[in-house]
């Protein structure tokens, strides 16, 4: 059941009890109308009291029965009640969110427009395209772990997306498991932390990981923290001995992976490590010419515009497609008769975002952040709860990982090691203070001006 779908069905509950009689107006009021639902789950209804005479009015065995025969009636499915306080209702938070964590993570959405069709083989990516489209095809997989290592912008992730969305449409049966190696970890930490009323919440995971065809791993080099290594390593274990396809990505090439325990970098290394690199000129031009197929701007551009972004941006496909945007969007503002070589070196010179900037890390970001409010760093990251402080921390916490995605661990790390949990929902205040307060949606904005130029 949707936790969503929780208040309403209360609601419905409680006014077929009032209108049940069973008990008077006022008891009714005073004490059952403050109860909440707090879940179902296996059958079994959670339901707060707000004090101890609530319990006593509603436990008993007439009381309980009245519950479970009005839940009955609405659901069409019989359930038992459970009373729990709110304090015990607190206890049980982190497994919810677990469980709604967990099933987000288990269920991989992949970006549609990351498949093989769309992407453009060259000598630079040869291998691991071929590495990723055999192992969807081959019934034997043939190396495991297959390992994908190159700087950002080059496709790891794209092939990785590619993967699930080749098996999704050609083997559904298939189970695909994708993350980010730094939302693993705020998982796996979670479930650590969890206290599970059914068991151990660390096992339940592991239980659902291991049970995966493909195991798809974005950016092991965030795989950061020592605990989360540990449930990784036999989860890992138990991935290969049950035969399923490992395939990670990463910014350097394993042996390189100086966070990582040795006994893991070994098992990386024992299968497949292909590399990916920038694209030669002639890969670059054809990523332009697929993205501009169906564009109708497309016909405007200059032969030579494309030979000058090939030339000038392909350090990272992310910018290359960037200053193809720019062009586009830009035309589409001025109008130009043709967007040639001078309109594409006018429009791309004052673009700083596409210009040959150094790369930017999560350090450059707060340093941005504090020069823009005029802190230091053991402000940033100290414990003062005031106003412009916490607002200092958001927009830290929100770009690094918008711009980023940073794990929720490390950007903790960068501010006085604060709790993974507590920085998430930071993000989640964040994203809702970016919709409803022009004040913080400005302050990003100049952020990220000021990033762009660094
Ligand atoms: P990485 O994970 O290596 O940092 P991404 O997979 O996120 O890089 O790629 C960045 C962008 O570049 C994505 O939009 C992706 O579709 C595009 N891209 C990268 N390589 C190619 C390619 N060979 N063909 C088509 N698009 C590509
Ligand atoms: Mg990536």
């Amino acid at each position: 059941m949707e936790p969503h779908a929780y208040p309403d069905l209360w609601q419905r509950t409680l006014s077929l009890i009032q209108k049940s009689h069973y008990y008077d107006k006022e008891t009714f009021d005073s004490w059952i109308s403050k109860t909440e639902l707090f879940k179902i789950e296996n059958g079994k209804a959670y339901i707060i009291y707000p004090t101890m005479i609530t319990l006593n009015i509603l436990n008993t065995r007439e009381g309980i029965q009245l519950i479970q025969s009005t839940l009955q009636e609405i659901l069409n499915e019989s359930v038992s009640v459970q009373f729990i306080s709110k304090q015990d209702a607190k206890k049980l938070i982190p497994e919810v969110q677990l469980q709604t964590r967990t099933a987000n993570l288990m269920k991989t959405d992949f970006n549609e427009d990351y498949t093989f069709e769309n992407f453009i083989e060259g000598n630079s990516n040869a291998e691991a395209y071929a590495a990723c489209l055999s192992c969807c095809t081959q019934k034997n997989h043939l190396f495991n772990p297959i390992m994908i290592y190159g700087n950002s912008g080059l496709g790891k992730t794209h092939l990785l997306h590619a993967i699930g969305n080749y098996l999704k449409k050609e083997k559904p049966e298939t189970k695909v498991f994708y993350s980010y190696s730094g939302d693993l970890v705020s998982i796996l930490l979670d479930a650590m932390k969890a206290r599970s009323v059914h068991g151990n919440a660390v096992e339940l995971v592991k239980s659902q990981l291991v049970e995966n065809d493909y195991f798809l791993i974005d950016d092991i080099q965030n795989l950061q923290s020592s605990s989360s290594q540990e449930v990784f390593f036999t989860v890992y274990n138990e991935l290969i001995r049950r035969n399923a396809q490992i395939v990670i990505t990463s910014d350097t090439h394993p042996s390189e992976l100086k966070n990582l325990p040795n006994r893991l970098v070994s098992r990386f290394s024992s299968g497949l490590a292909v590399n990916i690199v920038k694209p030669e000129f002639d890969t670059s031009k054809a990523i332009l010419k697929k993205k501009l197929e169906g564009n109708e701007e497309a016909c405007l551009i200059d032969e030579d515009v494309l030979d000058y972004l090939a030339n000038k941006f392909s350090n990272d496909v992310r910018n290359l497609e960037g200053s193809l945007n720019k062009l586009i969007f830009n035309a589409t503002l001025e109008n130009p008769e043709i967007i040639d070589l001078d309109f594409a070196q006018r429009i791309l010179m004052k673009e700083p975002i596409v210009s040959e900037r150094s790369e930017l890390t999560i350090k450059k970001i707060k340093k941005a952040v504090t020069r823009f409010y005029g802190l230091t760093y053991s402000d940033i990251e100290g414990k003062s709860r005031q106003k412009k402080l916490m607002n200092a921390r958001q927009v830290f916490i929100y770009l690094s990982r918008e711009l980023l995605h940073k794990a929720y661990v490390s950007i903790g790390q960068e501010l006085g090691n604060r709790d993974h949990t507590t920085i998430s929902s930071s993000y989640e205040r964040a994203q809702m203070l970016i919709k409803t307060d022009p004040n913080f949606k400005t302050a990003v904005e100049k952020i990220k001006t000021l990033l762009e130029k660094n």
